[in-house]
C-alpha cells in the first residue's frame, strides 16, 4: 500500500506536468537525471520514498515520443529500460544527451550517441507534440490497482522461502544480513562488480586451488564451498546435489527430516554456512589467511552449537563437534517419557466413580464409557463420624447404586487409598491428583453439604470449566437409566 503510494508519486513526477514535480526536480536532480540519481540523509523523506520504489515503478512508465526531449541514456523511450543500465554503461549519470539531438535527415542515429545497437531506432519517429509517459500496466495512465498488482508481484518475487528463513530465530543478525545479502546479490565479490562495470581479472582467494570470483564459486560450487556444504550433508544423512548457493539453500529448506531439532538445525545450517563461507573469503582477501575447509567446519558447527543454545537453554552446552551434536539430535525427543495424565474412559459397559476426600467432606463423580455423566454426591461429615467412615458409606452407596441400575462392572477411582468392604472385589486403582480433579473440585464446591445430582444441571458452576479440561463430552440432558452403562 505504502510502495503503491510511492509508484503514484513517481509516476506523477515523471509526468512533470504540476509545479510539485518542476520543484521536486530542480531540487533534487539539476545535474543527475532522476532515475539516476540516489538518496542522500539530508534529502526530504518524500523523495527517499520515491527512490526506494523507483526500480521497480520506473520500467513500467514507457514514453510516447514525440518531440524527443528525452533522456536517451534514462529515459525508458525504447522499452528496454535505462539504456545506461541496459547496456552498462558508466559514466553517464551526468549524460544530457537528448533523443531529438540523434534526429538526423529524418531518421534516429545512435551512432551519434555511441550505441551500435541501430536495432533500438527502428520504427522511432520524431514529430511535434509532447512526450507522452504511458504506464505500461494499463496502457495509458496510472491507476492505484495496477499499481498495487505490481508491488505485490514484486514482494511475491522477492519474498521466496529465502526471506522467511533466514530471520529464523537463534541466528544472529550479522549473520542473517550477510544471507540477505547474498540473495540480494549484493556483495562486492567480482561477478557482481562487473554487472555495475568494473573489470577485474577474477581470481578467488578462497580456495587452495582458485577458481573464479564469483558468488556462486564462494558460496556454492567453489571447492572450498563445496566441501562444506558435502559435509554437512552428508553429516545429516541428505543427499544434496550441489549446484548455486540458492539451490543448495532451498534444498535443505524443503527436506522432511525426523524430528524438531534437526528441523531446527536444518533451517539454520545454511545460514551459519554462508556466513563462515563468507568470513573465510574475506579472511584470505583482506587479511592474511589461508583456506581452511576443516576451520569452516569446525565455527559452522561452533555456531550451530550456540543456536541451539539458545532454543534450548536447559540443556547442557554442546561441544563444537558435529558428531555429537547429531547424536543429541538423534535422540531428541526419546528423553521424555510420555505419560497420559488425563482421565480415561473406562470399558464399555461399564462405569468409573471418581471418589475424592478433601477435609470434612468426601465426593464421588460416576462418568460412563463415553465420558458421560451418570451421578455424582457429596457426603459430609456428621455428629460423631470421622471422614474415613463417611467415605466408607459413600463409596458403599456408589456401588449399591451400580447394583440397582444392574451395572455389572464398577471402576474406582481415586488418588486416595481407603478399606472398604469391597475394596476386595471392585476394581479399583489409585491414581494422581489431577486425574481425580473433577472430583475433588466437586467435593470442595460443596463442601459441608450432602447431597446427590442427579442430573448435570444441578452441578455447581464452575465445574464443568474442570471438566472442559479432560476434552471430552460430559453431559446428556436427563441420563435415562439406559444412558448409564453405554
Ligand atoms: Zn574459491
Amino acid at each position: 500500500m505504502i510502495d503503491a503510494a510511492g509508484a503514484k508519486l513517481w509516476w506523477n513526477f515523471r509526468r512533470g506536468e504540476s509545479i510539485w514535480s518542476q520543484f521536486v526536480k530542480a531540487k533534487y536532480c539539476n545535474e543527475v537525471h532522476p532515475v539516476a540519481r540516489g538518496w542522500n540523509y539530508k534529502d526530504s523523506h518524500v523523495w527517499r520514498r520515491m527512490v526506494e520504489v523507483r526500480e521497480k515503478v520506473e520500467p513500467e512508465i514507457q514514453w510516447d515520443i514525440r518531440r524527443g526531449n528525452l533522456n536517451v541514456w534514462w529515459d525508458n523511450w525504447s522499452g528496454k529500460g535505462a539504456l545506461a543500465i541496459w547496456l552498462n554503461r558508466r559514466g553517464k549519470r551526468k549524460a544530457k544527451d537528448m533523443l531529438k539531438d540523434g534526429w538526423i535527415n529524418g531518421a534516429l542515429d545512435l551512432n551519434h550517441f555511441g550505441i551500435q545497437d541501430q536495432s533500438l531506432a527502428q520504427n522511432i519517429r520524431i514529430r511535434e507534440g509532447a512526450d507522452k509517459p504511458r504506464w505500461k500496466p494499463t496502457g495509458g495512465g496510472f491507476n492505484f490497482k495496477s499499481a498495487k498488482g505490481l508491488m505485490r508481484q514484486h514482494r511475491n518475487r522477492e519474498g521466496g522461502l529465502w526471506c522467511k528463513k533466514i530471520w529464523n530465530k537463534g541466528i544472529t543478525w550479522k549473520m542473517s544480513f550477510l544471507a540477505w545479502r547474498v540473495f540480494k546479490k549484493k556483495l562486492p565479490v567480482d561477478d557482481v562488480l562487473r554487472k555495475m562495470g568494473y573489470q577485474t581479472v577474477s581470481k578467488c582467494p578462497c580456495c587452495v586451488k582458485p577458481g573464479c570470483d564469483t558468488l556462486q564459486h564462494i558460496f556454492g560450487m567453489g571447492d572450498t564451498a563445496h566441501q562444506v556444504w558435502d559435509y554437512f550433508s552428508r553429516a545429516m544423512g541428505a543427499r544434496i546435489l550441489i549446484r548455486s548457493e540458492r539451490h543448495v539453500c532451498y534444498e535443505w529448506w524443503m527436506m522432511a527430516f525426523k524430528n524438531r531439532m534437526f528441523k531446527f538445525m536444518a533451517d539454520r545450517l545454511p545460514i551459519l554456512i554462508l556466513w563462515e563461507l563468507w568470513v573465510n573469503y574475506t579472511h584470505c582477501k583482506y587479511g592474511k589467511g589461508k583456506p581452511s575447509v576443516t576451520r569452516i567446519i569446525f565455527k559452522v558447527t561452533k555456531d550451530l552449537a550456540e543456536c541451539i543454545q539458545r532454543k534450548w537453554p536447559a540443556w547442557d552446552p554442546l561441544p563444537p563437534n558435529f558428531g555429537f551434536i547429531m547424536k543429541r539430535a538423534e535422540s531428541f525427543g526419546y528423553g521424555k517419557i510420555v505419560q497420559r495424565t488425563g482421565w480415561c474412559r473406562p470399558r464399555r459397559g461399564s462405569v468409573k466413580v471418581n471418589w475424592a476426600i478433601e477435609d470434612n467432606s468426601c465426593g464421588f463423580f460416576i462418568r460412563n464409557s463415553r465420558g458421560m455423566f451418570c451421578v455424582a454426591g457429596v457426603y459430609s461429615f456428621e455428629n460423631g463420624e470421622d471422614i474415613q467412615a463417611v467415605a466408607k458409606r459413600m463409596l458403599r452407596d456408589c456401588w449399591n447404586w451400580g447394583c440397582r441400575n444392574h451395572i455389572r462392572d464398577m471402576c474406582f477411582e481415586s488418588d486416595k487409598v481407603l478399606d472398604w468392604e469391597y475394596a476386595d472385589q471392585v476394581n479399583s486403582s489409585r491414581t494422581n491428583e489431577r486425574v481425580n480433579a473433577v472430583a475433588r473440585c466437586l467435593t470442595r464446591m460443596c463442601a459441608g453439604m450432602c447431597i446427590w445430582f442427579l442430573n448435570g444441571c444441578g452441578l455447581p458452576r464452575g465445574l464443568d470449566r474442570v471438566l472442559a479440561l479432560e476434552g471430552i463430552p460430559h453431559f446428556v440432558l436427563l441420563p435415562g437409566m439406559d444412558a448409564l452403562s453405554r
